[in-house]
């Protein structure tokens, strides 16, 4: 290494150490790439005022909401990396547009520095009750006996809800319209009011609903079935194993984190999700907490790309 090399390197790393001995000193931003009410949304609210007890500064929820959480992603990869500028880190931001996204601005393996993942959650395709069929025999049978008569609701364009329910109707041979939205805030509002059918959602986002009787389950992705839908096969079930897969929640910067920061940031998350009263706040929406390291999460972000990329691949799927 040349000397004036060797000097910015030291220059920076000095840098990185003295921005992370007074980190955090001023608000830290949390974004969220989805519209309000969304499943990121509630994990992001519900970590975020105990976050920022434990780090002593406030941690703010933004919502930047667009292209299946695209949009919001990319301001989180193009951010400085000092820590003030975090997101939540889905699977749709990190795996699902990623593998099926020609235009990409960002490569969800190398422009973040991920923190750690919060939690995983189970999905489900939920029809409103005007729905003729209210089990998932039904539900497949008037989807087979009616080609393009329906449509269905997802949470943005090559996010998880638009590549599982194409991956659903390659799999069943069915034709189902996609209708995207900014999140599942909106999406929920839309099906709810009967303004399309079915949907395919987080748990903890559409729940509420479903404990309402405002939209009827029809199928779970999770490993097993739910404690609070006993009645709903997971898709595994159904002969259908490559859609049940379940979300995740984590969270990311941008690239080039100085590591002392990402650990601090790690720890208070780690604590935050070891608080008996958050934890059962999360469980209570039907996910499960998580807390890992940033290298286990890299991982999981790495692993969860190829799982989309593959399927993407053979079933030929494309972004209409
Ligand atoms: N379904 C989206 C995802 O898992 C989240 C949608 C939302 O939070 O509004 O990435």
């Amino acid at each position: 290494m040349r000397t004036h090399q060797f000097i910015a390197l030291s220059l920076s790393l000095a840098a990185g150490a003295t921005l992370a001995q007074g980190y955090p000193n001023k608000v830290i931003k949390l974004q969220v790439p989805f519209a309000p009410g969304g499943t990121t949304d509630i994990i992001a609210r519900t970590i975020a005022e105990p976050m920022g007890k434990i780090l002593g500064q406030n941690v703010i929820v933004e919502n930047k909401a667009g292209g299946g959480g695209v949009v919001g992603a990319n301001e989180t990869a193009k951010a400085a990396p000092d820590g003030y500028s975090l997101g939540m880190a889905t699977v749709s931001t990190v795996a699902a547009n990623p593998a099926i996204n020609p235009k990409m601005p960002y490569n969800s393996m190398t422009d973040f520095t991920p923190v750690i993942n919060v939690a995983a959650t189970p999905n489900v395709i939920a029809v409103h009750p005007s729905f003729p069929a209210k089990d998932f025999k039904g539900f497949l049978a008037e989807l087979k006996s009616h080609p393009g008569k329906y449509s269905y609701a997802s949470s943005g364009t090559g996010g998880i809800g638009h590549l599982q329910m194409e991956l659903f109707k390659n799999l069943t041979s069915t034709f189902i319209t996609h209708i995207p939205y900014r999140g599942a805030g909106p999406m929920l509002n839309d099906t709810v009011a009967g303004q399309v059918p079915m949907t395919f959602d987080n748990i903890p986002s559409a729940m509420p609903f479903i404990s309402a009787n405002r939209l009827i389950p029809v199928v779970v992705a999770a490993p097993q079935r739910l404690a609070q839908l006993p009645n709903v096969p997971t898709f595994k079930e159904v002969g259908l194993e490559p859609v049940n897969r379940m979300a995740f929640y984590g969270i990311y910067g941008p690239k080039g984190m100085p590591k002392e920061v990402v650990d601090k940031i790690n720890a208070a998350v780690r604590k935050v999700l070891e608080d008996p009263a958050v934890k059962k706040r999360i469980e209570d929406t039907g996910s499960i907490v998580l807390g890992n390291t940033p290298e286990q999460f890299a991982a999981q972000i790495k692993a969860e790309y190829e799982v989309y990329k593959k399927v993407v691949d053979s079933a030929k799927l494309r972004l209409e």
